[in-house]
């Protein structure tokens, strides 16, 4: 019988390595953090160590120390190897920010897949003036009223600040690509949800998986509809990530997550996430019985706590996330009302609802194992 699994993430570690500092995780596989000013306030990079050079596994954000602390760790940490590879799981920000600086720094590739990379050169040249009539038909049918709308224009500011000009150059990582260091295959693995085509990677002679956000221990990735394509249905991606992840990937895998730290139970993880976007689904769809609510009316549902300006946005794209993946099953009705503003309704009944939640709960007693 194969060996029990956490039913919650084990950590490997008590503790986290210090701005600048490297923490071998395994031969070859070296952790980092780098600082993030919000909330969040850090982000793991990897280091892999070839027989002639490192690669970097994600980069840091573009502001603050993050560009100081890469030189001090290319002075006192790196051996006398260089930096040989960049590549970014992902174009968000924290992921991809210092990437081009790396890459020119060094003179080195850029790894990345195609929809992150055309991703991350549309989003790091945003600017202002990109809020537009789009962006503004987006909110005001989320709910928003059109003081609201004004607001958000003056808030957005772009993106520019926190990347770094892209590299010029990428090669690209399709799933199942494989990158060989120090003699051993690194297989990319592609979830998507939280973005379009997020490469993880997969090393099976050490049972490890980089993971980026594609899976994170503690918090829970942002899965969100934007003004951009305001009908994408992310969260059917993000979930069916979620399963194939369960298919392809071992219970037993080590997973060095970008946020929060290292951790065992990775298929426990995956399953508390399923079931926490399907908590949320059904809860909204249980508030749209007796009324018809918009988006904005629905965030309470989905967030308990009380949510200030800068996370309102992300908290909203994640509730019409929900809301597109149960519109387009079939399971909400959407209608425009005489604001412009979509409305839902549910096309189930109270009792179904009612019948449906018991069998989930039933669903969740722990079975003992013998
Ligand atoms: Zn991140």
């Amino acid at each position: 019988m194969p060996p029990a699994q956490p039913s919650a993430p084990e950590y490997l570690f008590d503790d986290v390595p210090a701005p600048g500092e490297l923490r071998e995780i395994a031969d070859g596989v070296q952790w980092l953090r780098m600082p993030l000013p919000m909330a969040l306030d850090h982000i793991n990079l990897y280091l892999l160590e070839d027989d002639d050079g490192w690669w970097i596994i994600d980069t840091g954000i573009a502001i603050g120390p993050t560009q100081a602390l890469w030189e001090q760790i290319f002075a006192t940490q790196l051996g006398d190897k260089p930096v040989k590879a960049v590549l970014s799981t992902h174009y968000h920000p924290d992921h991809v920010g210092m990437a081009g600086w790396l890459c020119e720094r060094w003179q080195v590739p850029f790894y990345m897949t195609q929809a992150e990379y055309l991703s991350g050169l549309a989003f790091s040249r945003m600017q202002a003036e990109d809020f537009s009539w789009s962006s503004a038909l987006h909110l005001q049918q989320a709910g928003y009223s059109p003081q609201q709308v004004e607001q958000a224009r003056k808030r957005f500011s772009g993106f520019g600040n926190y990347i770094k000009p892209m590299p010029t150059a990428y090669r690209r990582l399709v799933d199942g690509t494989r990158l060989t260091i120090k003699g051993r295959r690194w297989r990319v693995v592609i979830g998507s949800g939280h973005c379009p085509e997020h490469a993880c990677l997969y090393n099976e002679a050490l049972n490890i998986l980089i993971s980026g956000d594609q899976v994170i221990p503690k918090i829970t990735s942002n899965v969100s509809v934007m003004g951009g394509e305001p009908e994408a249905n992310p969260l059917r991606e993000w979930l069916a990530s979620h399963e194939h992840f369960l298919d392809i990937l071992p219970a037993d895998a080590l997973v060095l997550p970008a946020h929060n730290a290292p951790f065992h139970g990775l298929h426990a993880r995956l399953r508390h996430l399923i079931e926490h976007h399907e908590e949320h689904l059904l809860a909204l769809e249980e508030a749209c019985v007796d009324t018809a609510p918009t988006a904005v009316e629905l965030l309470p549902v989905l967030f308990k706590r009380e949510l200030d300006d800068s996370q309102v946005g992300l908290a909203l794209g994640e509730c019409i996330a929900h809301l597109n993946y149960l519109h387009q099953r079939g399971q909400l009705a959407r209608e425009l009302n005489g604001q412009g503003q979509y409305t839902y309704r549910s096309v189930d009944d109270t009792l179904h609802l009612r019948l449906r939640r018991h069998r989930s709960e039933l669903e969740d007693q722990p079975i003992l194992q013998v």
